[in-house]
């Protein structure tokens, strides 16, 4: 038998978050798009403070992957760019912290992450690798007992406003990136540590953006996450909880499109009737509808499949985010045509999220990645 329900305390976390979201964070979501970066930076921090007292970010360090997919979906719905910003610190930085951290690492670093008084960072790429993470250059060399990092790191979300970054460096270039790898906790403001200018983006834009600058940037000893060399198999679990939660947050882009796409349809008028009638405008909208259904099943059962911790949880977290973050796009893309020129109006929720929508296919593992990953894992089967 299938059982395609949520447990009650799911379905309960499914109308916390929304009624939560909507009140707290939706209202928030185009001043933090449009407003000067230095504004949205306070806005988003603003955001995260909220989102650690309403316990999301510890939903995020502790809770289950359908869990987070349920609520991440609302959050996403209510506002991209905060959900993006929210991932990079409670997943990628606090999962991470509380999956390999030491126990000195976790009492220092979790208690600020969870209750959104401190936002965390994940700095892998550099100018010239991104997909390809085997061509970074930051290196880390031990000195007595402190590690001393050099190099720098493009494109880190949260950097203008974060606390804490995990920055990822070779401690072996001879051993390879499976042993070579390694990741480190560094604390904003030490010596050598810089941010660049925050990016200007086409989409997120509340979610900051910036390189970071490390010359000669010394840590101590115990800063070292998990293993000299275990950078690699780290790095492999973050991808998967970003994929999925990349999932989750095109699914709530387009659940968010065809919410507004279907209001909008029974409001405007043409022709003596909604626009909703007709059915050029009425196929749109189901296929928003199927879109968003399906992208759901995939997520939650990648989802399901990782709280298992099920062989194949990396490639169907893999198809998910590929579905989810293609439809998103095609969703937004609907969803203008149905809002007509009125959608192409700066400050409209359309314009907004058709743009925010566009990045998912980019972050985490292109859709090539995506595709050239699932692949691989069809031929060894
Ligand atoms: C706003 C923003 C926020 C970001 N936040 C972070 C962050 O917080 N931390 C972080 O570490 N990074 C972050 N990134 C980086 C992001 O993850 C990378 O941009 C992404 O991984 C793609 O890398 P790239 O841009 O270097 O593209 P490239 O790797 O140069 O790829 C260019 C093109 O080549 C294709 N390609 C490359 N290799 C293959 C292949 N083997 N097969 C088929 N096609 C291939 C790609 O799919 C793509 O179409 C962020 C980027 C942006 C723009």
């Amino acid at each position: 038998m299938i059982d395609y329900e949520l447990t009650s305390a799911q379905k309960e976390l499914r109308e916390r978050t929304a009624l939560f979201c909507a009140s707290e964070i939706a209202p928030s979501a185009s001043a933090l798009d449009s407003a000067p970066r230095d504004e949205a930076g306070r806005i988003v921090r603003e955001a995260i403070k909220k989102l650690g007292k309403a316990g999301y970010l510890d939903l995020l360090v502790n809770g289950d992957f359908v869990s987070r997919c349920v609520a991440g979906e609302e959050l996403a719905r209510s506002c991209p760019s905060t959900f993006f910003s929210a991932m990079y610190s409670g997943t990628s930085f606090g999962l991470a912290i509380k999956s390999f951290g030491s126990r000195a690492q976790q009492d220092r670093y979790l208690p600020g992450i969870i209750s959104g008084e401190r936002i965390g960072a994940l700095a892998c790429t550099e100018d010239s690798a991104g997909s390809d993470l085997s061509l970074i250059e930051t290196r880390a060399e031990l000195g007595g007992d402190k590690w001393i990092l050099t190099g720098s790191k493009d494109f880190v979300t949260n950097a203008p406003v974060a606390d804490f970054f995990l920055v990822s460096a070779w401690t072996d270039r001879e051993a390879g990136c499976e042993k070579g790898l390694s990741f480190f906790v560094v604390d904003r403001g030490i010596s050598g540590f810089d941010t660049t200018e925050t990016v200007e983006t086409m989409g997120l834009r509340g979610a900051p953006a910036a390189g970071i600058r490390l010359s000669r940037c010394s840590v101590p000893a115990g800063n070292l996450l998990g293993k000299a060399g275990q950078g690699h198999a780290i790095l492999g679990c973050i991808n998967e909880w970003l994929k999925i939660s990349l999932s989750a947050m095109s699914l709530g882009i387009g659940v968010a499109c065809m919410e507004v796409s279907t209001s909008y349809s029974k409001s405007r008028s043409a022709f003596g009737r909604p626009i909703g009638l007709f059915e050029g405008v009425g196929a749109k909208l189901a296929i928003m509808f199927t879109n968003n259904d399906l992208g759901r099943m995939l997520t939650l059962r990648a989802a399901w499949s990782m709280d298992r911790r099920e062989a194949e949880s990396s490639v169907l977290a893999s198809c998910a985010k590929l579905f989810t973050s293609e439809s998103a796009n095609k969703t937004a893309d609907l969803a203008m045509q149905v809002h007509g020129g009125h959608g192409y109006i700066k400050g409209t929720a359309i314009e907004r999220l058709y743009r925010d929508a566009r990045f998912a296919e980019l972050a985490c593992g292109t859709s090539e990645m995506q595709r050239a990953f699932i692949a691989r894992d069809s031929l060894n089967r």
